[in-house]
């Protein structure tokens, strides 16, 4: 039975990471919390300011090439956030649906750094051919899109 709790654990926390992830995005990654600027600083004012939609969207030189990923304390507390609500199910269910869950996080965590890098700084890579690479691109570059058309009222 563990096995199996550790599987729906993992499951769960895919799609619970993708929610949570355009969440943050959304909410805290592109509005300063009056609390923790921290985010949208390093994320609004930095990184979108240097990878915009044109041809700056690909990293253009070694400088830059340092903000592409997040801090690297960022990985610890994102993961160890999102396993917070799966600790209280854990309490209920088993103690293996927390590790199937903390799985997932740190997989989803390493994949979503990776992806994101690829897009930033491409390099032929066989990845960079795949269908689902193409789309979660386009999807990425639209948001800059998105966000340069209503720039002003989130940066100014
Ligand atoms: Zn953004
Ligand atoms: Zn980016």
């Amino acid at each position: 039975m563990s096995f199996v709790w550790s599987l729906v654990g993992f499951a769960a926390m895919v799609v619970f990471a993708s929610f949570f992830e355009w969440t943050l995005h959304r909410f805290v990654l592109h509005r300063p919390l009056w609390f923790f600027h921290h985010p949208f600083n390093a994320h609004a004012l930095v990184h979108h300011r240097i990878f915009r939609a044109d041809h700056t969207y690909h990293v253009q030189n070694r400088t830059d090439e340092g903000k592409i990923p997040m801090n690297w304390w960022n990985g610890p507390v994102l993961i160890l956030a999102g396993c917070l609500p799966f600790t209280g199910l854990a309490a209920f269910i088993s103690w293996w649906f927390l590790l199937g869950a903390f799985a997932a996080a740190c997989a989803y965590y390493t994949i979503y750094e990776f992806l994101h890098w690829c897009m930033h700084k491409p390099k032929h890579r066989l990845l960079e051919r795949s269908g689902i690479f193409f789309v979660l691109n386009a999807s990425s570059a639209a948001q800059v899109t998105v966000r340069i058309i209503s720039r002003d009222a989130v940066t100014k």
